[in-house]
């Protein structure tokens, strides 16, 4: 694991978004985050902590609770455990410039003896502990999507009490840090407001 590709991507003399630390202290529990995107497209990066980084896959629907749909996640670099922290705007022309929320945050834990086994196998099972999201999920490697050389994942939710038909993204659109739309991020934090705020819910 390593933050050399997720820094080389970004100017953080440009751009607000955290350099970050590999390593750290050892803590006995591992974050989980989703980052609501609205970048060139809307996307959730969902992320979760492991050797020190956050392992990261953006997933362009979002997470769903009905466990007969699976959200097509494609993982990208890693990034640093304080990305987990962020919330605003990354300036236009920067990568990924656009509009941040935090959308979900907690702990996660490992359903397996051996993560790195399982990731590398290509089939994760882990329990989330989130503000919105909770319950039993897998990450299950695919092959590749559409050509593409980035790895495909799909997020899937397990069937337990968390399960539900419900949209959670539609239900719960907002920040569990600040209750802001990405609107009001954008309004705040001198982003795009209109470009924003066609990733929140329509009325
Ligand atoms: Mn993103």
């Amino acid at each position: 694991m390593s933050l050399a590709k997720y820094r080389k991507k970004r100017n953080f003399r440009v751009s607000p978004e955290p350099r970050g630390s590999e390593g750290g202290k050892r803590k006995s529990s591992l974050l989980y985050v989703i980052q609501k995107h609205r970048a060139s497209h809307l996307h959730y990066d969902f992320r979760l902590e492991w050797n020190g980084v956050l392992l990261s896959w953006a997933i362009p629907k979002g997470p769903s609770l009905d466990p007969s749909v699976k959200r097509l996640a494609m993982q990208v670099e890693d990034h640093p455990v304080d990305y987990g922290g962020f919330e605003g705007v990354i300036p236009a022309g920067e990568y990924g410039g656009g509009t941040v929320m935090l959308w979900d945050r907690g702990i996660w834990s490992p359903e397996v003896a051996d993560v790195d086994a399982a990731l590398s196998k290509g089939d994760l099972k882990f329990t989330l502990h989130g503000k919105k999201l909770g319950g039993s999920w897998a990450l299950v490697r695919t092959r590749g999507y559409g050509g593409s050389s980035k790895s495909s994942w799909l997020l899937i939710k397990h069937r337990d009490a968390f399960a539900s038909t419900k949209d959670i993204t539609q239900q719960k659109p907002r920040s569990v840090l600040t209750r802001r739309l990405l609107a009001g991020i954008a309004r705040d934090d001198g982003g795009d407001v209109a470009t924003a705020a066609s990733g929140d819910p329509q009325a």
